[in-house]
C-alpha cells in the first residue's frame, strides 16, 4: 500500500514526497506530494474501480512510462480503510477532502491546501478484522515499509523523499538528481561514502549506479537495489549476474550491495507479469545482462586509489549539522564528508594492531590470547563426542612439521601424515567453545577509537529490538542520532576492523527473528570471524597452541559450515605410492 501511494505521488510529477507512517503502517499511514494534484471530481472518482489517468491511447500499454496505470490502488485501499484523500490541482483557487472508508463516499467538502495531495489512510482492514492477523508483526511491518520507502527513493534520486515514522525522521533524501546523496540517506552514509560508481552505455542501454568495494558485503541480497527508467524492480537474473561481476572479488556466499539504474527503450520492458510491478521482463534479456556485467566488472577494476578494507570502519567523526549541510555531499570525490580512513586511529592502538592487510595479517598470537582471556581451560577431551574416525587415529603426540602455503599445517604421526586447514581448525574450536561457552554474556572489548556508522533506517531499528541481545555478545553501541551509533566495545573475540562487518551481519540474521537457526548462524558467523585466516603465517608455538586446541575439541574433523579440517595421508598410501605394497 505504501509503494502504491508513493507510485501515485511520483507518477503526478512531484519533486517532493513525504510518507508518514505509525503502527507498522497499520494505524495510520500518510503520503503527501507537490505534484499535479486532481480536480474535484477526479478526487471521487479516482475511488472507482479501473479509474486511471494514465491510459489516453491505445498503444500507451505498450511504453508505458508510469509506475501505475490499472487503477485499481486506490479503490482497493478504499475498501478496506478509512481514506482521507486531499487535493488541490496545480493552478486552482482551492481544493476538496474527500472521506471513503469502507469503499463508500463519507463526505466530500472544500478545503484550502498547497497544490498537490495527500492520502492518509487509517485502520487499514478495520472492516475485515481477520485480515489483520496475516499482517506480520509490526517490527516486520515497520521494516517492510522502510525498505519500500527506500526501493522508491533509491530509484528517483530527483525527487526529494522524506520518511516519518511516529513523527521522527528516518530517511530522507535530497532530490536533485544526485544519486549518491540519495544512497546516502537512505543506505547510510557510512555506506555511501566506500560505494563505488558504476557507469556504462551500448546501443541498448546505459547503465549508472554504484557497488560496494570488496571488503564490504552481506550475507543477503537486502541491499541491493535495482531500477529500469525510474521503476524500482526485483530480477533475479540481474542480481545474479551482477554478483557474477563480483564473484572473484568476495569471500563465498557474500554478496555486494548494489544500486543499479538501468535506462532502456520502455517498448522492450514487460511490467505486466507481476501484480505489484516488481519483476519485469527483457526482450533482450541477454544483452541488458552482458552490459550490466561489463559495467560491474569495470567499476571494480577502475584504476583509483583502491577500496580500502578499513573505510568502513574508520570514518571520522561527523556533525548533524555538517549532514545537514548538503554541502558535505561531494559525489565528485565520492565521499561525504567521510574522512579519510586514517584518520581517527593511534598509531599503536587497538586498531594499529589489528590492521594491515586486514584479510591477512594475524595479530601474532592474539587470537590465542583472546581464547585464553575468555574462556577457563577448556574440558578434558570425552572421547564420546568427537568424530570416531579421525579422533580414535589421531595420536595425541605429533609432530609439527610446518606451515604449507600459510595455510595448512602439516603434522607427522607414527602412521601417517595429518593436513589441517587452520582456519577451518580454528573455526571450529571457536565455534565448539561459543556454544558451550560458560562464561555468558561474551565479554566485551573496549575499543580505544570509537567508530561511528550511519545505518540504514532498517538496520536502525533492529539495533533498538535487539541493543539488550547484542549487548549480550559483547557489543556496546551508543545511540548519537537518529539512525547514527558510536561502537564503543565489540565481542573480545573479533578483530576491531571486524567488529562493524560483524554486527552488520548479525542484524541481517535477527531480522529473520531470534530463532535456535539464528541464534547458531550468530556462532558460526562469529567463530569464522575471529579465526585465523587461510594465508596467515604462524609460527611455532601459535601452531601448536592450535592443534593442542583442536586436538581437545569435538567434532574436530570438519569445520562448522561442514568443510573438512583436516587430510590424512596414511603411510599404507605412502607405501602405495612408494611401490612398496
Ligand atoms: P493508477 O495509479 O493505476 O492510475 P490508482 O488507483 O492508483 O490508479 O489511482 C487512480 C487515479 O487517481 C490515478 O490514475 C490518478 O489520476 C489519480 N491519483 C492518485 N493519486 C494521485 C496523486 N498523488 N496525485 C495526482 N493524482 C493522483
Ligand atoms: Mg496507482
Amino acid at each position: 500500500m505504501a509503494k502504491e501511494l508513493i507510485e501515485n505521488a511520483i507518477d503526478a510529477g512531484s519533486s517532493r514526497i513525504e510518507l508518514e507512517f505509525a503502527g507498522g503502517g497499520v494505524t495510520s499511514l500518510s503520503v503527501r506530494d507537490n505534484g499535479c494534484g486532481m480536480a474535484p471530481e477526479d478526487a471521487v472518482l479516482a475511488f472507482t474501480r479501473h479509474a486511471t489517468s494514465k491510459i489516453s491511447q491505445a498503444g500507451d500499454l505498450e511504453r508505458i512510462s508510469t509506475l501505475g496505470f490499472r487503477g485499481e490502488a486506490l479503490a482497493s485501499i478504499g475498501a478496506v480503510s478509512r481514506v482521507t484523500l486531499t487535493t488541490c490541482a496545480a493552478g486552482a483557487a482551492e481544493g476538496v477532502r474527500v472521506v471513503v472508508a469502507g469503499g463508500q463516499v463519507l463526505r466530500r467538502e472544500r478545503t484550502g491546501c498547497p497544490p498537490g495531495t495527500r492520502v492518509q489512510v487509517e485502520d487499514l482492514f478495520y472492516n475485515v478484522m481477520p485480515r489483520r492477523e496475516f499482517l506480520k508483526s509490526q517490527a516486520a511491518e515497520t521494516r517492510a515499509v522502510m525498505e519500500i520507502f527506500g526501493g522508491l527513493a533509491l530509484a528517483r534520486p530527483e525527487i526529494a523523499f522524506t520518511g516519518l515514522r511516529d513523527g521522527q525522521i528516518f530517511a530522507q533524501t535530497p532530490g536533485g538528481g544526485d544519486l549518491l546523496a540519495a544512497v546516502a540517506g537512505i543506505l547510510g552514509r557510512s555506506v555511501a561514502g566506500q560505494m563505488l560508481p558504476v557507469e556504462g552505455e551500448t546501443r541498448i542501454g546505459r547503465i549508472r549506479g554504484y557497488v560496494s568495494p570488496p571488503g564490504v558485503h552481506r550475507p543477503t541480497r537486502k541491499q541491493q537495489y535495482f531500477s529500469i527508467n525510474g521503476r524500482w524492480i526485483r530480477h533475479y537474473r540481474l542480481a545474479a549476474v551482477a554478483e557474477e561481476a563480483c564473484a572473484t572479488l568476495l569471500p563465498a556466499g557474500r554478496r555486494p550491495l548494489l544500486v543499479l539504474h538501468l535506462v532502456l527503450d520502455p517498448a522492450g520492458v514487460d511490467v505486466n507479469i507481476h501484480p505489484a510491478k516488481l519483476e519485469v521482463r527483457f526482450r533482450q534479456e541477454e544483452e541488458i545482462l552482458a552490459l550490466v556485467r561489463q559495467a560491474i566488472h569495470e567499476a571494480l577494476r577502475r584504476p583509483g586509489p583502491g577500496p580500502d578494507l578499513l573505510k568502513e570502519t574508520g570514518v571520522g567523526p561527523w556533525s548533524q549539522q555538517a549532514d545537514a549541510a548538503r554541502g558535505t555531499v561531494g559525489p565528485a570525490t565520492g565521499k561525504l564528508g567521510v574522512a579519510s580512513a586514517s584518520q581517527g586511529r593511534e598509531p599503536g592502538g587497538v586498531g594499529a594492531r589489528w590492521s594491515g592487510p586486514a584479510s591477512q595479517a594475524l595479530p601474532p598470537a592474539a587470537w590465542q590470547r583472546s581464547l585464553d582471556l575468555l574462556y577457563a581451560p577448556g574440558p578434558e577431551p570425552e572421547g564420546g563426542g568427537m568424530v570416531p574416525e579421525i579422533s580414535a587415529q589421531l595420536p595425541l603426540e605429533l609432530e609439527i612439521l610446518g606451515q604449507v602455503a600459510g595455510t595448512y599445517i602439516v603434522l607427522a604421526g607414527e602412521r601417517g601424515l595429518w593436513i589441517v586447514d587452520q582456519h577451518a581448525a580454528h573455526e571450529r574450536i571457536r565455534y565448539e567453545r561459543l556454544t558451550r561457552a560458560e562464561v555468558r554474556p561474551w565479554p566485551s572489548q573496549e575499543l580505544a577509537v570509537a567508530r561511528p556508522l550511519d545505518l540504514a533506517a532498517e538496520q536502525a531499528l533492529l539495533v533498538e529490538q535487539y541493543l539488550e541481545l547484542l549487548g549480550g555478545w559483547g557489543f556496546r553501541l551508543e545511540k548519537v542520532g537518529p539512525r547514527t551509533y558510536w561502537l564503543r566495545g565489540q565481542p573480545l573475540e573479533v578483530a576491531p576492523e571486524a567488529g562493524w562487518q560483524l554486527l552488520l551481519d548479525l542484524l541481517e540474521l535477527l531480522e529473520q527473528g531470534r530463532t535456535p537457526a539464528v541464534q547458531d548462524e550468530v556462532y558460526k558467523l562469529v567463530a569464522c570471524r575471529g579465526a585465523v585466516k587461510a594465508g596467515a603465517r604462524l609460527n611455532r608455538e601459535e601452531m601448536a597452541a592450535l592443534i593442542r586446541d583442536w586436538q581437545r575439541t569435538p567434532a574436530l574433523s570438519t569445520c562448522p559450515h561442514g568443510r573438512p579440517a583436516v587430510y590424512k595421508i596414511s603411510v599404507e598410501e605412502l607405501a602405495k605410492k612408494f611401490g612398496r605394497s
